[in-house]
């Protein structure tokens, strides 16, 4: 799913026109309204369960501006226009998020005959920083040590997201970089490892790499700050994240 917004723009996503173009399937009924055509505009922007995704989300739109029939001009609209006329810390609800859940719901719809609420979806943003922070400590009681480690990334990269430009994260878990590089391989994990793709979209430059304890005095610096998650999981080349306390010595 992390590569969901370049499909977007260049054609890619398995819309049901697109489908029947490749001999996938024999109609091209939107599986959620049953418009005659289902076309990447009309599956992110304008079938009506999106568009009121749209609406009750906190990017303005107006007729004529956004949404309009070209996924282009949408996609400008998000990248940079949208930022003229909202202030940042006012964008509740970041685009890739929106698209994302957009695209869940349709899918939901299509392989499972699931009807999603649209209000539901923004609910679910709004609340997701409280909500994250309870699942982690779930995860931490409940799950296997490898839940742990990706809700671990995963509320880190959140807020990361928030707070810092930081992309490059590191950890001593091995099997943390090979889950985030080959996520098909670890299924019992695969909704865990679907939340950290769908953060992907908001990391251009995003790195991880293994760091053996040992070598690095952040390390247990953290690993000993941050007590509710069972391994340490640091960021290179950064600063201390604002809301740990800082070491004596830094
Ligand atoms: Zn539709």
């Amino acid at each position: 799913m992390c590569h969901l917004i370049w499909q977007l723009i260049t054609g890619q996503v398995a819309v049901t026109r697109n489908l029947v173009r490749q001999n996938m399937r024999g109609d091209k009924y939107c599986p959620r309204c049953g418009e005659t055509e289902e076309s990447v505009t009309h599956a992110i922007f304008e079938c009506p369960p999106a568009l009121q995704v749209w609406s009750l989300s906190a990017t303005p739109i107006s007729p004529g501006t956004f949404p309009v029939a070209s996924v282009y001009t949408n996609m400008d609209y998000l990248f940079w226009r949208k930022n003229n006329i909202l202030e940042p810390d006012q964008d509740k609800d970041p685009y890739p998020w929106i698209i994302w859940y957009i695209w869940k719901a349709r899918n939901d719809k299509l392989f499972r005959g699931i009807d999603r609420d649209p209000l539901e979806l923004v609910r679910l943003r709004r609340n997701g920083e409280n909500t994250q922070l309870m699942e982690t400590r779930n995860f931490t009681r409940c799950e296997s040590a490898l839940h742990s480690e990706v809700e671990a990334l995963r509320w880190k990269m959140e807020n990361m997201l928030q707070h810092s430009r930081c992309q490059s994260f590191g950890t001593d878990c091995k099997e943390l970089i090979a889950m985030i590089n080959e996520p098909q391989e670890w299924p019992s994990v695969a909704t865990e490892l679907e939340k950290i793709e769908t953060m992907l979209i908001c990391f251009l430059d995003f790195k991880i790499t293994h760091v053996p304890r040992v070598r690095n005095q952040f390390s247990d610096f953290l690993s000993k700050t941050a007590r509710t998650f069972r391994r340490e999981l640091l960021f290179i080349g950064c600063s201390i994240p604002f809301w740990l306390p800082r070491p004596a010595q830094a």
